[in-house]
């Protein structure tokens, strides 16, 4: 027996597409948590393809030295690897926070069919935040685009990296000053 919530999720595609954008969304913090784990600005990304995850990536830029190893880099090759095929037309992309513009520039390149991300990246972020490169006439691709899911998950992960980044920043250099060299010897 179907809950009253479910059935009406069933008959609602809106709804129903709703919480599956929370359910992968979960799926792309896991990915940011990842990162986390590995010291790495948390930012996940799952690609979905009629309701399968064929692609996943973590941010892994300062594991790889890479400045191209964002989250979305990584999930897309995976999936374009699985498809065999650079495009990704009928895939999701997740991603838990907005994309940049080198990343945005891939998901144009691989004809994503739909972006969904978490929270905005106001320094950085092309989709809404600096640039609207999803929704731009001049590009050959546009795709559809929802922005906020599980944006307070994302945004609580990256403040924690940052606050403790800048924790771990602060005392290594409280040991280098004290007691270092005599400031002006
Ligand atoms: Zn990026």
């Amino acid at each position: 027996m179907l809950k009253d919530s479910e059935s009406a999720a069933q008959d609602d595609p809106l709804r129903e597409q709703a919480a599956q954008d929370i359910a992968f969304m979960r799926l792309a913090l896991q990915e940011a948590q990842n990162a986390y784990a590995c010291g790495e600005v948390p930012v996940g990304t799952v690609i979905v393809r009629d309701g399968e995850v064929i692609g996943t990536g973590f941010n892994r830029r300062e594991q790889l030295q890479s400045p191209l190893a964002h989250a979305e880099i990584g999930a897309i090759e995976q999936a374009a690897t699985f498809r065999a095929s650079w495009r990704l037309t009928d895939c999701d992309l997740y991603v838990t926070f907005e994309p940049c513009i080198m990343c945005v520039g891939a998901i144009l390149q691989a004809r994503i069919g739909r972006l969904i991300f978490g929270c905005l990246d106001a320094k950085a972020g092309a989709v809404e935040s600096l640039y609207k490169l999803c929704d731009d006439s001049r590009l050959n691709h546009r795709l559809p685009v929802r922005g906020g899911v599980l944006a307070q998950e994302s945004a609580e992960l990256l403040s924690k990296f940052f606050s403790e980044l800048r924790h771990k920043k602060k005392s290594s250099r409280d040991t280098e000053r004290w007691p270092g060299p005599a400031e002006g010897a």
